[in-house]
């Protein structure tokens, strides 16, 4: 059994990871850690821990006799364009704590890329694996970063690293942390509080996206892969779906006739979005670990529109 250490654990990712995690290995396995604390804390264990904080979170994972670290703590794309040092700072001192520490606990590693380390010059239809990146974000040039980081600590010292390259990622949980994608989620709790959205992403902008439910079997399915068969390690091709915004729009109007789409383009989040691939392949996860996916976007609509209905009492 599994007794595993997350960071960033009350992120949109991390705050539906930390139940799925309990669920498979038990609630007083995983030890739930973010900067702040919140709700998480009441159902299992959770610590406050800074990730620049490198002793506190070398003495948290040792104390709780984990095997396993999963490094969530970030700042997202559009975020670490508002303040570059910062995003610098934040995630690649936190990056290089969590591997010095998995590295000094022997722990396995688990941290997320994302589509956001491709940039224009990257192949943009059916991106590769493995292929050019040259990102133009500080987001981008602290994942590109990132992957060689755990690619090196596999290499060198035999660490236990793996990771995926995730698109955005669409839930109903946990809004978004400040990414170029958010509009795919906030779109869902517009239209059915106010039965309109106004898009920062202009019409025709096609991105990677998968639904959460997807992205947590994924990180479970990548985490317990045979080795043996893993000729990456880091940095796998994950995807569900590639849409624009006007596709989401229909999707939802399915539901909401009634429903309105308008555009006022962010050129920030906008230029991000234009620099990153269209649309990205995931053989090399399906070939060697087996990545599936079950929500395409239409079966998203339906779940994401219901599961909001009842949070959002409307
Ligand atoms: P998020 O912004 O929703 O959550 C990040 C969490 O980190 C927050 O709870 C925040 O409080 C915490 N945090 C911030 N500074 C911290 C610090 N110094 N110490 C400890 N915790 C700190 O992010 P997310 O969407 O959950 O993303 C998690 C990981 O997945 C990141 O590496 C991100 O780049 C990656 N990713 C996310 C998406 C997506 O669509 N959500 C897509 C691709 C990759």
């Amino acid at each position: 059994m599994k007794k595993i250490i997350v960071t960033g654990a009350l992120g949109q990712i991390g705050s539906e990871l930390i139940t799925k995690l309990r669920s498979e290995y038990g609630v007083n396995n995983v030890l739930a850690t973010d900067i702040r604390a919140g709700d998480t804390a009441s159902e299992g264990p959770f610590e406050v821990l800074d990730v620049t904080d490198a002793n506190r979170m070398h003495k948290l994972a040792k104390d709780f006799g984990a095997d396993t670290m999963m490094h969530m703590a970030a700042l997202l794309s559009a975020k670490a364009e508002d303040e570059p040092l910062f995003a610098w700072n934040l995630n690649m001192g936190g990056l290089m704590n969590a591997l010095e520490i998995a590295r000094e606990l022997k722990l396995q590693f688990f941290t997320p890329s994302s589509i956001g380390a491709f940039g224009p010059s990257t192949p943009k239809k059916n991106t590769p694996q493995d292929t050019l990146q040259r990102p133009t974000t500080m987001y981008g040039v602290n994942k590109v970063a990132g992957e060689l980081l755990c690619d090196y600590y596999y290499h060198k010292f035999g660490l236990d690293t793996r990771g995926v390259r995730f698109p955005g990622l669409v839930s109903y949980v946990s809004k978004p942390g400040g990414g170029t994608t958010d509009y795919a989620v906030d779109i869902y709790y517009k239209a059915l509080e106010e039965g309109k959205y106004t898009s920062y992403i202009a019409e025709g902008t096609y991105m990677d996206m998968m639904y959460m439910p997807d992205a947590l079997q994924a990180i479970v399915d990548l985490l317990e892969a045979d080795p043996a068969k893993l000729v990456h390690r880091n940095a796998f091709n994950v995807t569900a779906m590639s849409f624009e915004p006007s596709e989401i729009a229909a999707s939802i109007k399915k539901h909401i006739p009634t429903f309105e789409m308008a555009y006022d383009v962010d050129p920030v989040r906008q230029a991000i979005a234009e620099s990153w691939p269209d649309s990205i392949d995931p053989s090399a996860a399906i070939n060697e670990w087996g990545f599936k996916s079950s929500y395409d976007l239409d079966k998203m609509t339906i779940d994401m529109l219901e599961k909001l209905k009842t949070k959002l009492n409307v």
